[in-house]
C-alpha cells in the first residue's frame, strides 16, 4: 500500500495541487486533495514535494534496449521491461520486425510464458508484429528477404488471445484486406505502415479496420498535394490514430507541428520505435538482423542508406513535442497515455482514476522522470 502526498495530479479534466493518491493491490483506490483522501496508517507514504503524478507511459512500438533485440533474442522481452521504468513506462508493445515466421511464432511464445517469478517492470501487453507484410519499396530498415505478400494460413495463430496485440502491414498488397479483416475478427489492431497506400487505398483500408498508422511521414511517400497518399489520409482522417517519432531526426519540427495541427493529442501516440541502443553508449548493435551504427543522436543501418529505429527516450520525446508544438506537458502527456490506451481498447491504464491500474509516474514540471510504480510496485526510483 502506498500513499503519495504533495503531489499535482494531472488528469485530462483537472489538475489537482496539494494531492494525495493511494495505491492498494496494485490499483489506485482513491485521489484528490490532500483532506479528502484518506492515507491508511500502514501505506508507505511517498512525499512528492509538489511533483506531478500522471499515468505511466504506454509504448506502442520498441524494438530493444540495453543492448537487447527483441527480434534477434525475443526471451529479452523481460530484462528491458525491467530498464523501461527509468524512462516512465509501465507498458509496452515489445515489437518484433520482419523475419522468418518461425521468428514471430518464438516471440509468440515468450510472451504466453508470461511474466517470470519476482518480475518487476513495465508489463508487456502483448506483441507489436512490424511485417514481414510490408511494401518493398519502404522497407527501410527490413530485411527484404523475408518480406512477402498477406498470407492467412501463415498468420492463423495471431490473434489478441495469442499475445498479438498490434500488426504493421502494407495494406495495397494484394490480399490485405482480407487479412486485416481477419486480425481484426480476432482482437488484433492493424496499423498500415511500411507502405506505398495511395490516399484512397488507405482510405480503404480504414474501412476494413485498420485503426492505427506506423510512424507516420517515415516509410511513407512524402506529402504530395496531387497525390495525398496515406500521409494525408493518417492526418485528416478523425477515425485513426498514429505513431510518430518526435527526437527530432525521424521527423523535422515544422512537420510534428504540422501533425499536431490536423490531429492534437487525441490522434496521435508518442512512439520511440527506440533498438538495442537504446541507453548504450555510441556503437554498433543489432536490429533484426541488420547491423546498425549509432551515434549520440541517431541510429542508421551500416550503409546510412536508412534511419534504423531512434536512442529516443520517453521523457526527452514529450520534452520534444513540447518545444516542437507549444503544447502544454498535460497536452503531451495525453499521447503517451490516454491516446496509446484507446488505441489498444484499454480502459483500466493510461488515465487517473480510481479502479485504474496503478500505473504511476512522478514527473518533474520540467518533464523529467523522478520515480515510477508499475501495477503498485515502485520500479524505478532516481534518488536512488
Ligand atoms: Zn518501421
Amino acid at each position: 500500500m502506498i500513499g503519495f502526498e504533495n503531489v499535482t495530479i494531472l488528469t485530462p479534466e483537472r489538475t489537482i495541487d496539494g494531492g494525495a493518491l493511494l495505491v492498494r493491490d496494485g490499483r489506485i483506490r482513491a485521489l484528490g486533495r490532500r483532506d479528502a483522501v484518506e492515507l491508511p496508517a500502514g501505506a508507505q507514504r511517498i512525499d512528492g514535494q509538489g511533483n506531478l503524478l500522471v499515468p505511466g507511459f504506454i509504448e506502442l512500438q520498441i524494438n530493444g534496449g540495453f543492448g537487447m533485440d527483441f527480434t534477434e533474442r525475443p526471451e529479452t522481452i523481460w530484462p528491458v521491461a525491467e530498464r523501461l521504468p527509468a524512462y516512465g513506462v509501465t507498458s509496452f508493445l515489445p515489437t518484433v520486425i520482419t523475419n522468418p515466421m518461425a521468428t514471430f511464432q518464438q516471440a509468440i511464445e515468450v510472451i504466453q510464458a508470461g511474466e517470470p517469478v519476482n518480475f518487476r517492470g513495465a508489463r508487456p501487453l502483448g506483441l507489436h508484429i512490424e511485417g514481414p507484410f510490408l511494401n518493398q519499396g519502404k522497407k527501410g530498415a527490413h530485411n527484404p528477404a523475408y518480406i512477402r505478400p498477406p498470407d492467412l494460413e501463415a498468420t492463423a495463430t495471431w490473434s489478441r488471445d495469442n499475445g498479438v496485440r498490434l500488426v504493421t502491414l502494407a495494406p495495397e498488397q494484394p490480399g490485405a484486406i482480407e487479412l486485416i479483416r481477419a486480425l481484426v475478427a480476432r482482437g488484433v489492431v492493424v496499423s498500415a505502415g511500411h507502405s506505398l497506400a495511395t490516399y484512397e487505398q488507405a482510405e480503404q483500408a480504414f474501412s476494413a479496420g485498420v485503426t492505427y498508422g506506423t510512424h507516420l511521414y517515415n516509410a511513407q511517400p512524402p506529402l504530395d498535394h496531387r497525390k495525398p497518399g496515406l500521409s494525408a489520409a493518417l492526418l485528416t482522417d478523425p477515425g485513426v490514430v498514429f505513431g510518430m517519432i518526435v527526437d527530432g531526426v525521424h521527423v523535422h519540427p515544422a512537420m510534428v507541428d504540422l501533425a499536431w495541427k490536423a490531429k492534437g493529442p487525441d490522434g496521435i501516440t508518442l512512439v520511440t520505435d527506440a533498438m538495442a541502443a537504446l541507453g548504450m553508449p555510441p556503437g554498433t548493435y543489432p536490429l533484426g538482423d541488420h547491423e546498425v551504427v549509432v551515434d549520440g543522436t541517431s541510429a542508421w543501418l551500416a550503409d546510412h542508406s536508412s534511419l534504423a529505429g531512434s536512442i529516443l527516450t520517453h521523457d526527452s520525446a514529450l520534452r520534444n513535442l513540447m518545444a516542437f508544438t507549444g503544447c502544454t506537458l498535460g497536452e503531451a502527456l495525453l499521447t503517451l497515455t490516454r491516446t496509446p490506451a484507446r488505441v489498444l481498447g484499454l480502459t483500466d491504464r493510461g488515465r487517473m482514476a480510481s479502479g485504474a491500474i496503478a500505473d504511476l509516474v512522478l514527473l518533474s514540471p520540467d518533464g523529467r522522470v523522478l520515480m515510477t510504480v508499475a501495477a503498485g510496485e515502485v520500479v524505478y526510483n532516481a534518488g536512488r
